[in-house]
């Protein structure tokens, strides 16, 4: 963890101590501040202080207190402050819509100081002993602790997606001729929502290089502590405490390592079974046959052996993917080994070839047809400097064409988001004349206007129609007011002839915020019926829709989808990974996704409703 974390970390805490002792509001907003000014500081916290640089938001004496931990190593009237209460008490707090106020209470009148304590004093009904607790309150508490304990052992896929990436980036930058396979396998190569440990897989030129790719591994500058040294296994722990386990393989087992440890154990369970019925064995060292190896290298050849099409990792669930690998392969396979004498590879390379050339072909065969990275041709929401993006429309615009994409929808927050600066309708005219003169600049329309509208209480949006028909496309979300009929508000907002797109339609936030009650059958009909579509969130932490709930709406009610990045920084564009990730877990095809219509395509369908 960088200092910056640490520190922020440390003012967090301050701050819910405060709130346990009741201190005063001024003075605990004053450590939150801090806290959030140090977590999104992009420069070092040291230089900072070290170039007597002003921090926007932090007074003297909480600078003097910043000092001294980077001088000391420690804040001294901080770690007084902490022994006043039990260290276990600072669990509560991890668990979401658990507030100061209420774990105050909890420890003075029910002396609960731990997460156990907390799950017995429910079991013993004696929550609802206290003032304004009653069984709703409780319900929430039993909830947010189910959230904690789901999410306490795991990772946002985003966070696990880049700790992997930069491992195998430094792995292959140092050890250029020692390394020929490097990937990761597990929930990560699944694209998982959240991941518990990284797997990674690697193979080595020569055996004796294994030393060398450890020592390498070991000495890692994200590397915090080293859990399991072994020959083939190394385990280590990060700084931000996520353990990762580094495994040689051997060369003539890579495929039927990645296979294996790609799992899910569900995936991995009904292939067995398939195993013993055609009378093979599989194992992490390869595919056998009355004790022979029949394949091992290679992945593909694995599943292709045993007469299925290889689907893609992030299908490895279980949920019909080797009924559909099998139907795939009889179909697509079996006649071109019928026709040419073609080793079982050679075969599926040859249909993989033909399906580049032919579209038709690929839109058959479901596998081929998920979304991919490559078919996205843009993102309609990303925040600009208008609302609450850090970026310009310019730098948004130049990002854009170096990121491939040909349209990009600038979507700000509209007038209610005060919080996020929303704009108030002059300002919507302001910023769409700059959109529009970007555009004629460069002769082409990359820029959309777009807005990210809220859809209020009573489900009218945000704006009236002299904004909303000036905009190219319009997307509407619920920001406020979580907890009332939003299926009623969803429906309004998706009956409305201006809208095109729902925003992070549940509103779970990963690991903090279960999604709001919705009766997702009315909304998706009403999607599909309306010619809306649902946004697939790609944000690290949004993820939402999710893969269950896009999956059915596709699979029941043909729901048409955004992937869209909510980006708020420009280096945030990247995170469409992640959406196409979910996506492909959906099952969602390609024509499903209207981030993947060019310009013209993509305008027409948005008219369609007006
Ligand atoms: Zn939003
Ligand atoms: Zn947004």
């Amino acid at each position: 963890m960088s200092k910056n974390l640490e520190l922020a970390k440390i003012f967090y805490r301050w701050a819910d101590i405060l709130d346990l002792k009741g201190d005063n509001p001024f003075h605990i907003r004053a450590y939150r501040q801090a806290a959030k000014v140090l977590e999104d500081l992009k420069e070092d916290i040291e230089d900072v202080i070290k170039n007597n640089k002003k921090l926007p938001g932090i007074g003297a004496s909480l600078r003097k207190k910043i000092i001294e931990y980077l001088e000391t190593g420690k804040i001294k009237d901080f770690e007084k402050l902490k022994e006043e209460f039990p260290p276990s008490l600072f669990e509560l707090f991890e668990i979401p819509g658990l507030g100061p106020k209420t774990i105050k209470l909890l420890y003075e009148r029910l002396n609960i100081k731990s997460i156990d304590d907390l799950e017995q004093a429910i079991k013993e009904g004696k929550l609802l002993r206290l003032p304004s607790f009653g069984l709703k309150k409780v319900e929430k508490i039993k909830k947010g602790l189910e959230i904690y304990k789901i999410s306490r052992d795991k990772i946002p896929l985003g966070f696990a997606l880049q700790i992997a990436n930069f491992i195998i980036g430094s792995l292959k930058r140092n050890l250029k001729d020692v390394i020929t396979n490097i990937s990761y396998a597990g929930s990560t190569r699944r694209m998982k929502e959240t991941v518990g440990d990284i797997d990674i897989l690697v193979t080595v030129k020569n055996k004796k290089f294994v030393d060398k790719v450890n020592e390498e591994f070991k000495n890692l500058e994200i590397v915090k502590e080293v859990l399991w040294e072994g020959p083939t296994r190394t385990s280590i722990l990060t700084k931000d405490g996520v353990q990762v386990d580094l495994r040689i393989i051997e060369k003539k087992s890579w495929g039927a390592a990645l296979q294996y440890f790609t799992g899910s154990k569900a995936h991995n369970i009904a292939l067995r079974k398939i195993c013993l019925e055609k009378g093979y064995k599989l194992n992490e060292y390869g595919l056998y046959k009355d004790d022979k190896v029949v394949a091992s290298e290679n992945e593909e050849e694995i599943y292709l052996t045993l007469g299925l099409y290889p689907p893609p990792p992030e299908l490895r669930e279980n949920l019909g993917e080797l009924t559909e690998a099998k139907k795939i392969f009889e179909k697509y396979i079996q006649p071109i080994l019928n026709k040419e004498k073609l080793s079982l590879l050679d075969a599926y390379k040859l249909l993989k070839e033909s399906i580049k050339s032919d579209e038709n072909l690929r839109k058959k065969i479901s596998f081929e047809n998920l979304v991919t990275l490559k078919d996205i041709k843009g993102d309609l929401h990303v925040h600009s400097k208008y609302s609450d993006g850090a970026n310009t429309l310019e730098e948004i615009l130049k990002a854009a064409l170096d990121f491939g994409y040909e349209y990009i929808g600038i979507a700000d927050h509209s007038k209610s988001l005060k919080v996020a600066n929303g704009l108030s309708e002059e300002e919507v005219k302001k910023r769409n004349y700059e959109i529009d003169k970007i555009n004629e600049k460069i002769g082409k329309k990359v820029l959309l206007k777009v807005m990210e509208v809220d859809i209020l209480p009573d489900g009218s949006l945000d704006y009236d129609e002299d904004i909303l028909k000036d905009l190219d496309i319009v997307i509407a979300a619920i920001h406020s007011r979580f907890n009332q009929d939003n299926t009623e508000r969803l429906l309004r907002a998706i009956e409305n002839k201006y809208v095109n797109i729902i925003a992070h339609p549940s509103g779970r936030i990963i690991n903090q915020r279960p999604s709001y009650d919705v009766d997702w059958d009315k909304v998706f009909k009403a999607a599909s019926e309306n010619n809306v579509a649902l946004e697939i969130n790609a944000y690290f932490n949004r993820l939402d829709l999710n893969d269950t709930l896009a999956y059915k709406a596709y699979k029941e009610y043909n729901c048409k989808f955004a992937i869209n990045t909510d980006s708020h920084f420009i280096d945030q564009f990247w995170m469409v990974i992640l959406g196409v990730g979910q996506a492909r877990r959906a099952w969602l095809p390609k024509e499903s996704i209207i981030t993947t219509y060019n310009l013209p395509e993509l305008l027409k369908w948005a008219q369609l409703k007006r």
